[in-house]
């Protein structure tokens, strides 16, 4: 595949599509170490939407929309461009796990953002990417998932922009639910630094990847990419939204389980997507390798589950539930 040389020369031409790789350095063997970049360049002029999979190397189903979604558009029904980055961690996607192995300082890629040109290889890609891609979108959406970590339900992450929340509104009715998310150095809030909308889109994780559900997954990205195309005039018909959506009370650390012990997670029937918890409800247990138990997992709030461990092996300080209480519906 081409190296890109010059990325505003690759965007010029109206009414194509291409493909290449956005060099960032080089791997240890030398050989040349980048993002694969594809796009879809519409006749017509118009908004640049840009689609971001696999910043994390274990969440593949947006890699999979993101890939298949460019076969079905016509650059010449296309008003805009659109940029598909379908693997954006190439050494975490290599390994199927969270972050780049090789990284010796800074593990996970989203708490990197704006980058550094001259700081390790994670900082390095972030930097390239934001400054070279992410600074052209007007939209911008990223797809997340629980990874090896859970199995997620729909749930949008937006910033404090409302330009953030208007995109999120514009995904359909499959995405009521949205998360204000203020960690520093993610996408999002330098997004919002930048006066960029965009939103991260969290569904599935490495539990439920058989055909059907992984398919229906993608499916379901492709669907809210879509509806976004059609709310933003990229593509002809009419957008379908939500009557209303929930917005989830707290920030991301309130609601994540964190699990105090390692071992076996010995799940009980409240331990599934969509079951409606109470404080203190017994969620699971974890156990010894010899049977006996070590901790129960309570539910710190009344509320929702929206995500499940996607192994049943605990790891001390890892999240292993996600339970959100709507604060406040809005229209
Ligand atoms: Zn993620």
């Amino acid at each position: 595949m081409n190296q890109i040389e010059d990325l505003d020369a690759f965007l010029e031409t109206r009414g194509t599509r291409k493909s290449g790789w956005l060099q960032v350095s080089t791997r240890s063997d030398g050989s040349p170490f980048g993002i694969p970049v594809n796009a879809v360049i519409g006749k017509e002029d118009g908004p640049t939407l840009v689609i971001e999979a696999c910043i994390h190397g274990d969440e593949t189903e947006g890699t999979l929309a993101a890939l298949t979604i460019l076969d079905e558009l016509n650059p010449d029904e296309l008003k805009g461009t659109v940029i598909s980055i379908p693997v954006l961690n190439i050494r975490a996607y290599e390994t199927g796990t969270r972050g780049n192995p090789d990284e010796r300082y800074n593990y996970d890629m989203n708490r990197l953002f704006p980058g550094n040109p001259n700081g390790s290889i994670s900082e390095r890609f972030v930097y390239v990417y934001f400054n070279q891609i992410v600074k052209r979108a007007d939209n911008i959406i990223a797809l997340h998932g629980g990874g090896g970590l859970f199995y997620l339900k729909n749930r949008v992450m937006i910033s404090n922009d409302p330009k953030s929340t208007e995109l999120a509104k514009a995904m359909g009715p499959e995405w009521p639910l949205l998360h204000q998310s203020h960690h520093p150095g993610t996408l999002l809030v330098e997004c919002e630094k930048e006066g960029i909308a965009g939103v991260i889109a969290e569904l599935g994780g490495s539990s439920n990847r058989l055909p059907g559900p992984l398919r229906e997954n993608v499916e379901c990205f492709k669907r809210m990419i879509k509806n976004i195309m059609r709310h933003s005039g990229m593509i002809s018909g009419s957008a379908t939204y939500a009557k209303e959506w929930g917005v989830l009370k707290g920030v991301l650390k309130g609601t994540n389980v964190k699990c105090q012990y390692g071992g076996i997670i010995v799940p009980t029937d409240k331990c599934r997507i969509d079951a409606e918890v109470k404080e203190g409800d017994y969620i699971v247990s974890i156990v010894d390798l010899f049977g006996n138990e070590l901790l129960k997992v309570l539910a710190p709030q009344d509320g929702i589950v929206l995500g499940v461990p996607a192994s049943p092996v605990a790891y001390p300080g890892n999240n292993i539930l996600t339970i959100v209480k709507i604060a406040k519906k809005i229209t």
